[in-house]
């Protein structure tokens, strides 16, 4: 077995864990193997170990990884990078969802090209208050979420968001707890939240979408 296969091998079985702890089906959560900046020769193999659903950050290197993988016909595309206006075309394009909406003319140009196959969106939310992050502050949810939801090549299935780095569980529960709460607030199924560092407790908490990078492909440069 490659060093990928065993790791995601070992991935699936902490998510399986995490699933029972908290008296979930196993196949309520969604890997997601957040590839950036890894060579497409991993994905290959994340691929080949059943691994379909990949995590982009960067537009143009989803474009070109697309183009290069186009032969792996059952891989889905994550965006899950800040977008600029002029790079949402490749996302249009390319990707089976986007992750990190937060700005209205991304949301509005992300629309204008998916009329026929609306895309599936989490709305990026900042609950660690970090002025550093991307993510909407909680209180302006209701208002963007009342305006993107009207967009009818968007299709808004939750929340997503990448709290502060904490080796405190309790701290760590209390961003995933924030996020579940606003996502039930506003009748949204969709929790994408949890990577490497904490991706179990995010699953105890709710998540219904994990991002986990550097477990299963290493250390980025
Ligand atoms: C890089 C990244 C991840 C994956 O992080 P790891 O620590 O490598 O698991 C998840 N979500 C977002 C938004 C990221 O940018």
């Amino acid at each position: 077995m490659s060093g990928i296969a065993e790791r995601l091998a070992e991935v699936r079985e902490r998510i399986a864990a995490a699933c029972a702890r908290a008296g979930r089906p196993p196949g309520s959560v969604t890997l997601v193997a957040v590839s950036k900046l890894k060579p497409a020769a991993l994905i290959r193999e994340a691929y080949a170990a059943g691994q379909r659903d990949f995590g982009e950050n960067y537009a143009q290197e989803l474009r070109d990884k697309a183009t290069e993988l186009a032969d792996l016909k059952e891989l889905r595309w994550h965006a899950i990078g800040p977008l600029q206006t002029n790079k949402v075309k490749y996302v249009a394009k390319a990707a089976h969802a986007y992750h990190a909406l937060e700005r209205l003319e991304v949301a509005e140009e992300l629309s204008r090209r998916r009329l026929e196959a609306p895309l599936p969106c989490h709305v990026e939310v900042n609950v660690g208050g970090e002025a550093s992050k991307s993510g909407l502050a909680p209180e302006q949810v209701e208002s963007f979420l009342k305006t993107v939801r009207a967009l009818p090549g968007l299709r808004i299935d939750g929340l997503m968001s990448l709290p502060p780095p904490t080796d405190d569980e309790q701290v760590a529960r209390g961003y995933f707890r924030a996020l579940r709460e606003l996502a039930e607030r506003h009748g949204l199924p969709g929790l994408s939240m949890g990577t490497t560092h904490d991706y179990e407790l995010a699953i105890e908490e709710g998540a219904t979408l994990v991002r986990v990078g550097t477990a299963i492909f290493g250390e980025r440069a």
